[in-house]
């Protein structure tokens, strides 16, 4: 077991009872946290010169898809249909394990790189028992935390497993790779979108069987309406008893008023990605309308394959997006403050993440007990220098960004230390580099990442009957 010392920090807790301290100590031991304090007196352990420092928990991202990782930026001037048909439909039958390895490798650490300790990894490409081994040993051998969750979706006729299969692999996932709740990494399950099912019986299996292996469920609902028809998803899953405490609803843009009670009632939590969801046509996010009805929103990436991998900008411009909308009743009139704060931006992506995944209780504030998953800033830069250290929040949320990440732990463990990765970097790329290599030249083969919208709609017709 190894002490480390973060001597001398700005610490931003994120822990109410500890609030922000400008020179403060933090001592790790193992991998938790066992003192916040001034002059802690430690004799044996590696110290961590934090003076002109933020320390802070690592942000916790609650849906990303970190397999997308290989064909970067390939989704950027699309819509959610053409997504749906250029990647899920059809270029993502061209992963084998090694892309899927790759790309988890390679997606951890760029995670971990912008600060991001947490991740809620939404893996719906699993196509065969090797796409998943290696999905999770990508995860795992970088280093991060995250709730890797089983997807249950693939291309049409890219994958030989049934139903049954699935399942059964699920179960024999959650026995050999998962072994529990204070591990790094957790299971969790991603049961297919409701236009997707083949049947209601098939789909509640895949519900039910988060319930059996104790497991979050992720699942993408209400994001687009259907013959301008609100889809009204939340309220279906409701009705068939699968809405709980343990799902996280990511996107919910088209969410109807009585749905938001029911989701508010049932204790579910709820996950917006801005970027994706303000480009592709799923709406606004929900920021506002979820504050309504009680519930903590929290921030994922989304596609990897469509935009940046950092937090601080999808807070960014969920906060602003959000007072954007709040300030529209003012009709340009003068008037006073905001009615969001950055503080509460920066809970968003930190201990409402942690809750929104059911880890409040290891990560999200630097709390003694707590897993040692932090990140340092550095403010001596020509970007930070002369920093409010009245409102450390504001730095963080509208200043900072993934060049001021200098040191990242995880579960006590440096990850990333004055600013470069400890992993093996140039590895990772030269993995991804050749991953995005071969699956650049299978999408060529098949005609190329655009699939018009008609063949999309086929193509989603044939995975509902395969
Ligand atoms: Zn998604």
């Amino acid at each position: 077991m190894t002490r480390v010392l973060i001597r001398g920090g700005f610490v931003v807790s994120m822990d109410p009872r500890i609030g922000t301290a400008s020179c403060a100590d933090i001592l790790c031991d193992g991998t938790r946290i066992v003192a916040v304090g001034s002059a802690l007196e430690v004799a044996d352990a590696e110290v961590i010169d934090a003076a002109g420092m933020i320390v802070m928990p690592g942000f916790v991202d609650t849906h990303r898809h970190v397999w997308q990782g290989a064909m970067r930026a390939v989704t950027a001037d699309w819509s959610l249909l053409n997504y749906l048909g250029g990647i899920r439909m059809s270029a993502a039958a061209c992963y084998g394990p090694d892309e899927m390895y790759a790309a988890q490798y390679q997606g951890a650490l760029e995670a971990i790189d912008a600060g991001v300790t947490t991740v809620a990894d939404y893996c719906h490409n699993v196509l065969s028992a090797d796409h998943a081994y290696e999905a999770i040993r990508g995860l795992a051998d970088a280093g991060i935390r995250a709730v890797w969750a089983y997807g249950f979706n693939g291309p049409p006729g890219a994958s030989g497993l049934t139903q049954a299969g699935r399942v059964a692999l699920a179960r024999q996932l959650a026995a050999r790779h998962f072994p529990g709740r204070d591990a790094r990494l957790t299971l969790g399950l991603a049961p297919e979108e409701m236009p997707l099912w083949r049947s209601t019986q098939e789909a509640l299996e895949q519900f039910r069987l988060a319930c059996e292996l104790d497991a979050r469920v992720f699942w993408h609902c209400n994001c687009a309406n259907s013959a301008g028809e609100r889809p009204r998803e939340a309220l279906r899953l409701q009705q068939l008893g699968a809405l709980d405490e343990r799902t996280v609803l990511v996107h919910m843009n088209y969410t109807v008023p009585e749905e938001w009670q029911l989701v508010a009632a049932s204790g579910a939590a709820v996950a917006c990605t801005p970027e994706t969801e303000m480009q592709m046509g799923m709406g606004l996010p929900v920021t506002i309308v979820a504050r309504e009805h009680g519930l903590r929103p929290t921030f994922g990436i989304d596609i990897v394959s469509n935009n940046s991998a950092d937090l601080f900008t999808a807070l960014r411009l969920a906060l602003q997006g959000a007072r954007s909308q709040m300030n529209q009743p003012h009709d340009g009139e003068f008037y006073d403050g905001v009615p969001i704060r950055c503080d509460e931006a920066l809970a968003w992506g930190t201990i409402d993440g942690a809750r929104a995944l059911g880890l409040e209780r290891e990560v999200g504030s630097l709390t003694p007990g707590k897993q040692a998953d932090i990140v340092l800033l550095e403010t001596n830069s020509i970007r930070l220098v002369g920093w409010d250290r009245t409102n450390p929040a504001a730095t963080i949320i509208q200043q900072a960004s993934v060049a001021d990440v200098d040191t990242v732990l995880v579960a006590g463990r440096v990850v990333k230390r004055a600013g470069r990765l400890v992993a093996d970097e140039r590895h990772a790329c030269a993995l991804l580099r050749a991953a995005a290599e071969r699956i650049a030249a299978r999408v060529g083969e098949r005609g190329g990442f655009y699939v018009s919208p008609e063949e999309t709609v086929q193509l989603m017709q044939s995975s509902l009957s395969g």
